[in-house]
């Protein structure tokens, strides 16, 4: 039987490919690595979102108080972080990056870090009330470390797929 994909070479029995068509395949980002595929991609999505909410709020409080305050600052500069930070991980992961292992940790770390700022830090600041769809959305980023901070590090297939 010939290899499916090349039509080429004698395919192997389990998967219809060839040997160099087999190894290709296993450097695609399928699979499981669709989960953080589309984690980075909603993120991208939702970094103007982010900015546009966030300025908004910050000019209305400077048009009622005349003041922009440190907390203001500092947020608008972990949203550029996290903007980099988001940007350059989708970089090395879509483009199969070696060093993908140390920037998506970065990464998650990141996101739970903008979590705490916007999320714990304004409640325990300023009493901010904490609901239902604060604590989803402080609990997204959490998992998300705890899941792909460990499978970045020790999947084995991290290697066969991020090897650029
Ligand atoms: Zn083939």
């Amino acid at each position: 039987m010939q290899c499916i994909n090349c039509r080429q070479q004698e395919a192997n029995k389990e998967s219809g490919l060839c040997d160099s068509c087999e190894t290709l395949d296993k450097q695609k980002i399928n699979g499981l690595l669709y989960l953080p595929a589309a984690g980075l991609i909603i993120n991208i999505l939702c970094i103007p979102y982010g900015f546009y909410a966030f300025i908004g709020a910050i000019i209305n409080f400077l048009r009622q108080t005349g003041i922009i305050s440190w907390y203001a600052i500092g947020g608008v500069a972990v949203m550029l972080i996290d903007a980099v930070m988001t940007l350059t991980a989708s970089w090395y992961f879509f483009r199969r990056k070696k060093g993908i292992r140390k920037v998506l940790v970065a990464y998650y770390l990141l996101g739970v870090a903008y979590m705490l700022y916007f999320v714990v830090v304004p409640a325990w600041l300023y009493g901010a009330y904490i609901d239902g769809n604060d604590i989803r959305n402080a609990l997204f980023p959490v998992i998300g470390a705890a899941v792909w901070i460990p499978y970045f590090l020790y999947s084995r297939r991290i290697n066969t797929v991020f090897c650029r």
